[in-house]
């Protein structure tokens, strides 16, 4: 795929990276941090708690990712068992560390996805809850989850939103979306969205492809349905990985571009901690890193 018209600010871009569980993650982390500043995202956010992960990595790489690779960077916070003297510890741990943005979010159950959620005794019932909680604290911008498809704890896409909406009137500045591979279910749910009166902006989740298999595996538990014409993409490619990998970055910016046709313009990157299919995402749709687009311009 080609892109019809390439500028450095056709779109607004910002990538998700989680804390790495190794020494041989963590080298990959920084790698792909520092691969993908050359794009010039608006900001950067790192995961919180995901898959059974303590605080500590979460603060360790947010404050590697300012402090020593100079990217604006949100932190993610979950409510997952945490009393409410917890959770304003660690709202003032990130403050410390230099944190102006928050993703606020309930997080899902540590007996697992699937099973009840049910809210710590003494603390924040929902990511609602503490959105108010930062505002009142104040200093912080504050972007929260949204489901075109609905979280899958949700009764209908109604009680979805209803959900975003009380997260806006609390005070969140953005929603970041579950990825999503229709743009057609995104239209829908973001017409429900303005529909209801929510001014925030919902900012779709870009997931690249790296694994089609392995994404079948976990999309359904995240409320992500994998369409069929992504089999057909992806089919005779098991063993090719660098045909594999073109696909994908075709895929994800043929998304991108229609969304952009629908008039989209700011996208939030699940990176998975590597920079190549992003970058290359990025590039089929004429964004170019830093170094490319000044030799472009001298040129
Ligand atoms: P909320 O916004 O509080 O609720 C989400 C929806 O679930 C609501 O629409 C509501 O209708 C429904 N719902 C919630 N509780 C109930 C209930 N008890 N009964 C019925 N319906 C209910 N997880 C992590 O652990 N760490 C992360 O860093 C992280 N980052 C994320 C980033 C993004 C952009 C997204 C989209 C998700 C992320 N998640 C993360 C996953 C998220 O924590 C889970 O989806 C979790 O189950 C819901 O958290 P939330 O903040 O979306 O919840």
């Amino acid at each position: 795929m080609t892109s019809s018209a390439p500028t450095q600010d056709r779109f607004r871009i910002s990538f998700e990276f989680f804390p790495p569980k190794s020494a041989e993650m963590e080298g990959q982390l920084w790698e792909a941090a520092r691969d993908l500043k050359r794009y010039n995202p608006d900001f950067v956010s790192v995961t919180y708690g995901a898959g059974g992960t303590t605080k500590a990595p979460t603060f360790a790489a947010v404050d590697k990712m300012i402090s020593e690779v100079g990217l604006s960077t949100a932190s993610h916070l979950t409510c997952v068992d945490a009393d409410r003297q917890e959770t304003h510890q660690v709202i003032e741990d990130l403050r410390a560390l230099g944190v102006r943005h928050i993703v606020a979010l309930r997080g899902d159950p540590s007996s697992g996805i699937g099973t009840a959620y049910v809210p710590h005794p003494d603390g924040y019932a929902n990511a609602a809850e503490l959105v108010s909680v930062l505002k009142a604290d104040g200093g912080f911008e504050i972007s929260v989850s949204a489901y075109p498809e609905k979280h899958p704890e949700s009764a209908d896409v109604a009680a979805d939103v209803a959900m975003l909406k009380l997260k806006a009137d609390n005070g969140a500045d953005r929603a970041l979306t579950q990825f999503f591979f229709d743009n057609d279910v995104f239209e829908r749910y973001l017409n429900a969205v303005h529909r209801a009166g929510i001014k925030i902006p919902v900012i779709p989740g870009i997931m690249p492809i790296q694994n089609l298999t392995q994404l079948k595996r976990f999309a359904g538990r995240c409320g992500s349905s994998v369409p069929s014409f992504l089999d057909a993409r992806f089919a005779g490619y098991d063993d090719k990985p660098e045909e594999r990998a073109k696909v994908a970055a075709d895929v994800a910016a043929e998304q991108v571009e229609d969304l952009i046709r629908r008039g989209i313009h700011e996208f939030h990157f699940y990176t998975m901690n590597r920079a190549p299919l992003t970058a290359a995402v990025l590039e089929n749709l004429g964004r170019l890193p830093n170094e490319k687009a000044q030799a472009g311009a001298a040129a």
